[in-house]
């Protein structure tokens, strides 16, 4: 981790929090695509208690997903697309803004400050949903909306 502690009382350099910035959101998303990608293996077994996967017969319980009535795995899949094309978003903004304060010395003057805006509010929505795995040992406190 970068430390943001200077010496004189200055602001640390930008450069330091965008590094910073950069390795937090690079572990967030590496965690939450991750937790995505346990999901996702599960989805095809996810259904609804009525679904006709579920089958009674007198012999006992049996599990056939190939007779599913209830949608609820591709419903499953859909909401992981959402999350991971939310990632993309964030991920092309981060790199958008990084890229324009690698070029000059005053971001303010090259990156407009509405770009600044739907970057966070991604960010926002993307912790908020790795905080729905916040049991996960790999989940961070300071990763917390
Ligand atoms: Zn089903």
């Amino acid at each position: 981790m970068v430390s943001m502690v200077t010496s004189n009382d200055q602001p640390p350099p930008l450069e330091w929090v965008a590094a910073y910035r950069a390795a937090m959101v690079n572990d967030l998303i590496t965690f939450l695509r991750a937790r995505l990608g346990e999901l996702e293996q599960k989805a095809p077994d996810v259904h609804e208690g009525r679904c006709a996967a579920h089958h009674e017969q007198d012999r006992g319980y049996e599990y056939h997903p190939e007779w599913c009535d209830c949608g609820r795995p591709d419903r499953e899949r859909a909401h992981i697309e959402a999350k991971r094309r939310i990632i993309e978003m964030l991920t092309r903004y981060e790199r958008a803004i990084q890229q324009g304060e690698s070029e000059t010395a005053r971001p303010s003057d090259s990156i407009p400050a509405a770009m600044y805006a739907a970057r966070d509010g991604l960010d926002q929505v993307i912790r908020l949903h790795a905080a729905a795995h916040a049991d996960h040992p790999d989940y961070r406190e300071e990763w917390r909306p």
